[in-house]
């Protein structure tokens, strides 16, 4: 789960990392009152998405003045705005983040995710942070410093040593950077988090090292533990199928291309996305219906399946284990009958009851291709989305 900068800067100030003074807005009247209220000379207005590039996309304002404060979130808020990040269908923006604005000298990166394959938290820090970071790591990544930290000892003195000097960084900042190194390390431990970025973290004219954006993505496996976090979850920032599904219980992620897969099981479901690839089409969505599907939760995958406008062609594919061939039979045919199909639709049946499933496909009266195997199905796929 992602949060909004303005919540991933009051959990991190929380842990002894500084942030500019400010508060979020909804309205520009608001955003003036609070620009007032701080009171520097300089008030920056930031639109608060869930996604970065906001400074590109025209997302963020620096301002000199409580009144233009008021006036740049009267043009952000509302506003769709895309970023490489949203991609071009963008987001509207429903929140401002008013801020004291700071005297930049220098703009640096510090990230932290998980390293899957050193199984271990990886601490990221550049010289080169801001709005390029991206450019940085794909042409010049030898300037992205990185240090694991291993879970058994923890925080150390040395990671934050190495990467500030590492970074070139003089003694006084060293001396800073552990302060906000080990707050951002703690962070991203006790809230479970799969990243916590902080870019840039500035360094002021003044010589102090400030967070001027921050972005942290929650692992949602941990929200239990975390109700005051799980409870800033912003529905407005999320693929409305996707929270359709996960009323549901379905595992469904929303994807680009328009071959929409009903498949049980996540590993099944990977390798029938990589082979709709394979065959030279792409799929529209990750849809796991679960081993232990019902007919009722085979019908309401279908049901989301096509509201997604781009789906032209639906694949089903189902090892009938713990769920029945028979059951999805029944809730397919149940489903194409309600929801009033009206693109092609290719299954592949193997497993449990499959003679069983297929009879009630084939006396279904609907119009099915039946596929033999997987390769046949993707196969078929291809086919059907040629001749639309
Ligand atoms: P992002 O584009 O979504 O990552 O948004 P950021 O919060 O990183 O802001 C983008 C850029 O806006 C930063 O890299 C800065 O160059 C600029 N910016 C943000 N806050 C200030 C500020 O207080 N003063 C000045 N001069 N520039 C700022
Ligand atoms: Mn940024």
């Amino acid at each position: 789960m992602k949060v909004h900068e303005y919540q991933a800067k009051e959990i991190l100030k929380s842990y002894g990392v500084p942030v500019p003074r400010g508060r979020v807005a909804e309205t520009p009247e608001e955003a003036g009152r609070i620009a007032k209220e701080i009171g520097t000379e300089t008030i920056v207005v930031k639109a608060q998405i869930h996604a970065g590039g906001r400074g590109k996309g025209g997302g963020v304002q620096v301002v000199h003045s409580a009144q233009q404060a008021q006036n740049a979130a009267k043009k952000i808020l509302g506003m769709t705005l895309v970023t490489y990040q949203t991609g071009p269908a963008g987001r509207i923006v429903r929140k401002v983040l008013i801020e004291e604005g700071m005297e930049i000298e220098e703009e640096l990166y510090l990230g932290m995710v998980v390293d899957r394959s050193e199984a271990c938290p990886v601490i990221m820090a550049s010289r080169e942070g801001g709005v390029e970071i991206e450019k940085v790591a794909a042409e010049s990544p030898e300037k992205i410093i990185k240090e694991w930290v291993s879970p058994v000892t923890g925080f150390r003195p040395f990671h934050p040593n190495k990467i500030g000097f590492g970074l070139g960084l003089g003694l006084a900042q060293v001396g800073k950077m552990r302060g906000i190194l080990s707050g951002l390390y703690k962070a991203f431990i006790e809230k479970d988090c799969l990243l916590a970025e902080v870019n840039p973290l500035v360094l002021t004219k003044g010589g102090d090292l400030i967070a001027l954006d921050a972005k942290m993505n929650l692992d949602d496996n941990g929200l239990f533990r975390h109700k005051d976090i799980a409870a800033l979850r912003d529905l407005n920032e999320e693929d409305p199928l996707e929270i359709e599904a996960s009323k549901y219980n379905l595992n469904y992620i929303k994807l680009d291309g328009n071959v929409g897969c009903m498949v049980n099981g996540a590993g099944l479901a990977m390798a029938t996305m990589d082979i709709i690839k394979v065959a030279g089409a792409d799929p529209a969505n990750f849809l796991d219906v679960g081993g232990g599907a019902t007919v009722e939760m085979v019908k309401n995958g279908f049901e989301i399946l096509m509201s997604d406008p781009e789906v032209k062609v639906v694949f089903i594919n189902i090892f009938g284990g713990i769920l029945r061939c028979d059951t999805l039979a029944k809730g397919v045919t149940e489903a194409v009958r309600e929801v009033k199909v009206s693109v092609p639709i290719v299954v592949r049946l193997e497993g449990t009851n499959v003679a069983e499933g297929r009879r009630i496909l084939s006396e279904s009266g609907l119009n099915f291709a039946v596929a033999i195997g997987m390769k046949d199905g993707a196969e078929k796929v291809a086919e059907a989305l040629k001749r639309q």
